[in-house]
């Protein structure tokens, strides 16, 4: 019996674990659930699943949320704030931690149940992009066991040979492959851009998913993080990670070798997929997933990314190189540019420019320890609110605060 704490539980990746693991009530056993505000699903969740813990970074929401379950008679303690999020993802009695918190705010408690050791399924891809060499660090320190819930680098981890340990040549790995739907706007006139609506850029072909995530994968930025996450899950050097555009959603990546062999993972575009290969690892359950069926597949296509299209890519390759602070940057000003285009307050080509314009201003730093990102994170998005004429409050939360 596995005993799970779910931070973002709420969300889209939380609710697709919920699923599967309602599947296997034999298995699993839900014992810690966090989120960030909203009360009436948490309550629900809470009910359903009576969790030892429950947590919410809004200590009001928290403690509406500890009146709602008042009396319910279900026993799960409330908390708030970060703290509450941290006693989530540490909490003993959970040996699995499934990071999926959307955003910045995830860092915290992801490194701290990497410190606590915990087996940590990471979908919140922020954590790698802020804070990659911290993170990885404290799961070598905490012994915590990594598994990717991102489905791309889910199908990197599978086709990459067991045990695999970062060292490229040693397993005869020459390229990692990350494919690429090329979301809503693929083949749209560049000139359309500027009057797309947050509907439509949330409204993605193929996968169905929380509406950040959802934008970054119509200026193909979230790719762009993605290579950033490949360096640090797997190792791997930034001309070894390619980005192939593949419409259809049904290769989630590839693994080239030294011999030209070229493995890749396949299966219908379901979160449920990779959610339930982590869960299990290295067993297999079942999902819930629909099934592939080839006779209907009327073709595989592959393509290069279209880089004027998609400018936000070719800034993630950037910062990846330059390092230090960049990273934490383009991904700060990207969360302010995503922000205000959903709130209507700028418009879908703003966000690559302002992450530009924000990493052009900035200078880079080392980051050597967690404040250092903190510190960077904060200065982009200030300068991002600044660029896009916001108040400062626009944008999220800041990471430091
Ligand atoms: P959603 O927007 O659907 O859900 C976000 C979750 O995070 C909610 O539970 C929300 O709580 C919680 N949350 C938001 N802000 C905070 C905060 N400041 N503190 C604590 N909790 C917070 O996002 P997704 O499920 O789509 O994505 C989650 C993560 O997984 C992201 O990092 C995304 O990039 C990554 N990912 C998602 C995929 C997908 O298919 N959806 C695929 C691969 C990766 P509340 O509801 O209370 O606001």
């Amino acid at each position: 019996m596995r005993r799970l704490s779910i931070l973002g539980a709420t969300g889209s990746i939380g609710d697709s674990t919920l699923d599967v693991v309602s599947r296997h009530p034999d298995r699993y056993q839900v014992a810690a659930l966090a989120a960030h505000r909203n009360v009436a699903r948490l309550a629900a969740l809470c009910r359903r699943h009576r969790p030892a813990l429950a947590a919410m970074l809004d200590a009001d929401a928290a403690l509406e949320l500890e009146r709602s379950l008042a009396g319910s008679g279900i026993g799960t303690r409330v908390l708030g704030g970060v703290d509450g999020l941290v006693a989530a993802a540490t909490l003993p009695e959970a040996d699995t931690v499934v990071a999926a918190i959307v955003g910045a705010a995830g860092l915290d408690p992801t490194i701290a149940a990497a410190r606590a050791g915990k087996r940590i399924l990471i979908a919140n891809k922020e954590t790698l992009v802020i804070g990659g060499a911290l993170f990885m660090r404290a799961v070598r320190d905490g012994g915590a066991t990594l598994l990717p819930l991102d489905s791309e680098h889910n199908a990197l981890f599978q086709c990459l040979p067991p045990g695999y340990d970062g060292d490229a040549a040693a397993a005869g790995v020459v390229r990692l492959v990350l494919t690429a739907s090329g979301g809503p706007f693929r083949t749209r006139a560049l000139a359309d851009l500027a009057h797309v609506t947050p509907g439509e850029a949330c409204a993605h072909p193929n996968w169905t998913m929380g509406r950040k995530i959802s934008v970054d994968s119509a200026t193909m930025m979230n790719k762009g993080l993605e290579v950033i996450e490949a360096h640090w899950l797997f190792g791997a050097q930034r001309s070894a990670i390619d980005v192939v555009v593949h419409p259809q959603s049904v290769i989630h990546s590839m693994v080239e070798f030294a011999d030209g062999s070229v493995l890749a993972q396949l299966g219908h575009p379901d979160m449920r997929t990779p959610i339930a290969q982590a869960l299990a690892w290295p067993g297999r359950i079942e999902s819930g997933a629909p099934r592939l069926d080839f006779a209907a597949l009327a073709a595989l296509t592959f393509e290069p990314p279209d880089l004027a299209r998609f400018p936000c890519l070719a800034l993630a390759y950037d910062a990846l190189a330059a390092g230090g602070s960049a990273p934490a940057m383009l991904n700060a000003a990207n969360a302010v540019s995503v922000a205000a285009f959903l709130g209507g307050r700028a418009a879908f080509p703003a966000i690559a420019a302002t992450c530009a314009e924000t990493l052009a201003r900035l200078p880079n730093r080392p980051v050597v320890e967690l404040g250092d990102a903190l510190a960077a994170d904060a200065q982009a998005r200030q300068l991002a609110r600044q660029i896009l004429d916001l108040p400062p409050d626009a944008g999220g939360v800041p990471l430091a605060a």
